[in-house]
């Protein structure tokens, strides 16, 4: 006897008609992938829940991996036996008894092959009499109990579970189509792409990247919390545009202290001509409304401006704080505070514009032909693809 499967709950509830269906489909895929390295572990679907056959492998290393895909709900480790209430009364004693510490109980049953001979409340008095005549000390608490054994009787098989471990929740990654994440180094876009991803989006990124003044580990760090974010999903794209020529043209020719709202407003310009190649249909950033110059109303009404694509803001209305926080539990802070210099930073003017506006910003730009630069800039990408695996893929792309 043992735990052999691992039960996978997922919250469908909000789903409908065909949506449920690509939902089921992604979520084992993306599952799947996850636990590639398990090679003799399966994965399940059976009537609204999806089953891990362990094959032998170890339980917990694949319940980790289980509890960084998006679109689990909760996940229990299970015994499968036979619908048959001698193997049913064993595997019950073995949940209890596996568990240490243990003074009291309460057996869930759920029925739901009809045809087993026993209805569910009759069988809860069989097995909590079968558990309180086979050890000692331990007494039945149907209200706060330590252990809750449920035995949920299918029509395939009945699994005894006694444990429930939190999912990530959200939607499987891929369900809701691609954006291309403006990933920096700091701490707020890794952010913004980890809650783009919950909410199904499967991201590419793209980074802007200004050598010799940000250095080959600036660049290196942003490859490295990619990484952190495929431990969610599935490999990541990631766009290094060279930025210097054209940065340093926008600082030599244009004013101080709109500098900086045209140069955002060049990476919007260029990444979506990257969507554009890659068929992507949004960009996500980490901006958030009030924290420095650039991210005021008036900073985003004036940089928005040069695109129409829908941008996603997962962090506009949070506080610093939570980001921080959700930023620690991802695992990407600690890389995120590492002191490499960004690009936006080194050519921070000293006391850039917090109301740009649209008019002048725009007469600005008439003055003078950045497209040369531009163009330059896009077609010096470079593409590298970012797995979860040890090794970096590296590989030259002439997307454009
Ligand atoms: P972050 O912590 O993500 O760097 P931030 O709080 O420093 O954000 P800004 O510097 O104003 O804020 O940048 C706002 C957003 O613009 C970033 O969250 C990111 O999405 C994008 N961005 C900034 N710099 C770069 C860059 N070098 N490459 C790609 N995207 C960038
Ligand atoms: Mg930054």
């Amino acid at each position: 006897m043992q735990y052999d499967h691992i039960l996978i709950r997922y919250g469908e509830m909000a789903l409908k008609g065909k949506n449920i269906k690509t939902f089921i489909i992604r979520l084992q895929e993306n599952i799947q992938q996850k636990i590639k390295e398990f090679p003799n572990a399966k994965v399940k679907r059976s009537q609204g829940r999806m089953f891990i056959l362990l094959n032998g492998h170890e339980p917990d290393p694949v319940m980790e991996k289980l509890q960084n895909v998006f679109g689990i709900h909760s996940l229990s480790l299970a015994i499968k036996v036979d619908n048959n209430l001698e193997k049913i009364k064993e595997a019950a004693l073995y949940a209890l008894t596996k568990n240490e510490e243990v003074n009291t109980f309460k057996v869930s049953v759920k029925r739901i092959a009809k045809d087993f001979p026993v209805r569910s409340q009759e069988l809860n008095q069989i097995l909590g009499g079968h558990l309180l005549k086979n050890t000692e000390g331990i007494q039945v608490d149907v209200h706060k109990p330590d252990l809750e054994i449920k035995v949920e009787i299918r029509l395939e098989a009945t699994y005894i579970t006694s444990s429930v471990a939190p999912g990530l929740g959200g939607l499987p990654v891929g369900t809701s189509g691609k954006s291309l994440l403006l990933l920096s180094g700091g701490i707020d876009s890794p952010v913004a792409g980890y809650l783009a991803m919950k909410r199904g989006v499967q991201l590419e990124a793209i980074h802007f990247h200004s050598p010799p003044f940000t250095s080959e580990r600036a660049k290196q760090k942003v490859l490295d919390l990619t990484k952190q974010l495929t431990k969610y999903g599935k490999a990541i794209k990631v766009h290094v545009v060279p930025f210097t020529n054209l940065q340093q043209e926008i600082f030599r020719e244009m004013p101080e202290d709109y500098a900086m709202t045209i140069m955002r407003r060049m990476m919007f310009r260029i990444s979506e001509r990257v969507c554009e190649n890659e068929s992507i249909l949004s960009l996500a950033t980490g901006e958030n409304l009030g924290q420095v110059a650039s991210q005021t109303m008036d900073s985003m009404h004036t940089i928005n401006e040069v695109t129409n694509y829908p941008i996603i803001r997962p962090l506009v209305t949070m506080d610093k704080q939570e980001v921080i926080q959700i930023a620690e539990e991802i695992g990407t802070y600690e890389t995120s505070i590492l002191p490499y210099e960004d690009c936006c930073t080194i050519f921070v003017p000293k006391s850039p514009k917090t109301k740009p506006k649209r008019e002048k910003v725009s007469y600005y730009e008439s003055t003078h032909d950045f497209t040369a630069s531009i163009e330059e800039a896009i077609n010096g990408i470079e593409t590298i693809k970012v797995t979860d695996q040890e090794k970096v893929e590296e590989y030259f792309t002439d997307l454009f």
